[in-house]
């Protein structure tokens, strides 16, 4: 059977032993438990199938994949900056959900491990995977969708919403639910942060953790008895006392990412790094852009 969407499909360019030799990965208790198609079904027949029923819709994979990244982005990053102020750790307020656009409930949770994306490439094993399902809730028509992190990259790459299985997302629910218009532009919108992000601690200001930058002398004093010692992309509070400050803090502009403001009694090391999110897509005029807060404490070192 020839393809006859305008759109270049996974498929097409696969031999027929070389979609039976994937499709046994896919069925059930190979890669997965449930499987990506069910025990009888073609890969072909399904990529095929759907890519006709989005045709007949107006609306291309691309855009699908797009609104996905983009809410399942969004939610996580207003996790990330909640931690900040209400200080509850993202994977709780993911949990709980998120409303994103005023009427996407976003909310997600991880399992033990990573599912590979099961579909080579034409390198090989494709690289993608995710750990999280999610659950979107279109609040004005109760409706909902679920699906696996890996969703967004297997229709964007593979054209694949899944067979007839547990996880797959019926596309046309999709383009419903969320609303998708034909020729709008959903691309996501990447921005980064760089900031000084938390990593192991002690409360011990004996134990070794930071020493060798300690030992370096190289440091700022961040008020109410903190200091921060940094080398490198490598910092580390020490403190007599637990403390929070009510300002935001950065060193050299770089910001701290803090929970609540708070710094324990002890040492707390940091990373400094670029951290790439997602703040909304095309389609939003001002977004439901995750508020930054602007205001803050900024500190030079001493050298
Ligand atoms: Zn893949």
């Amino acid at each position: 059977m020839t393809n006859s969407t305008d759109t270049k499909l996974y498929t097409d360019d696969l031999t027929e032993a070389q979609i039976t030799a994937i499709e046994l990965q896919l069925r059930p208790q190979k890669t997965s438990a449930s499987g990506f198609l069910n025990q009888s079904e073609r890969l072909k027949d399904v990529i095929e199938a759907d890519a006709r029923t989005l045709n007949d819709l107006n609306i291309t994979h691309k855009q699908v994949s797009d609104r996905l990244e983009s809410l399942i982005g969004q939610a996580l990053r207003n996790a990330t900056l909640g931690r900040r102020t209400d200080g509850i750790p993202p994977y709780k307020t993911l949990k709980d959900g998120i409303l994103i656009d005023k009427i996407f409930k976003v909310s997600g949770g991880s399992w033990m491990g990573y599912q590979n994306c099961p579909l080579p490439n034409n390198q090989g094993n494709c690289p993608e995977q995710g750990s999280y399902d999610f659950k979107i809730l279109n609040e004005t028509s109760v409706e909902e969708i679920q699906f696996p992190q890996l969703m967004s990259h297997l229709i964007r790459d593979h054209q694949f919403f899944e067979g007839h299985t547990q996880y797959r997302l019926d596309p046309t629910d999709a383009v419903r639910i969320l609303g998708l218009k034909t020729g709008i532009d959903y691309t996501p919108l990447k921005e980064s942060e760089e900031c000084w992000f938390e990593g192991s601690y002690t409360n011990s200001l004996d134990n070794k953790i930071g020493r060798d930058i300690i030992y370096a002398e190289r440091y700022v004093y961040l008020g109410l008895g903190v200091k921060f010692y940094f080398q490198g992309n490598k910092g580390v509070t020490v403190s007599r006392e637990p403390v929070r400050f009510t300002e935001p803090l950065s060193v050299h502009g770089v910001k701290l990412d803090l929970c609540q403001g708070k710094i324990p009694a002890g040492k707390l090391m940091f990373k400094k790094e670029k951290r790439e999110y997602i703040s909304g897509d095309k389609s939003q005029f001002n977004g439901s852009r995750a508020a930054e807060t602007t205001k803050q404490n900024s500190f030079e070192g001493k050298e």
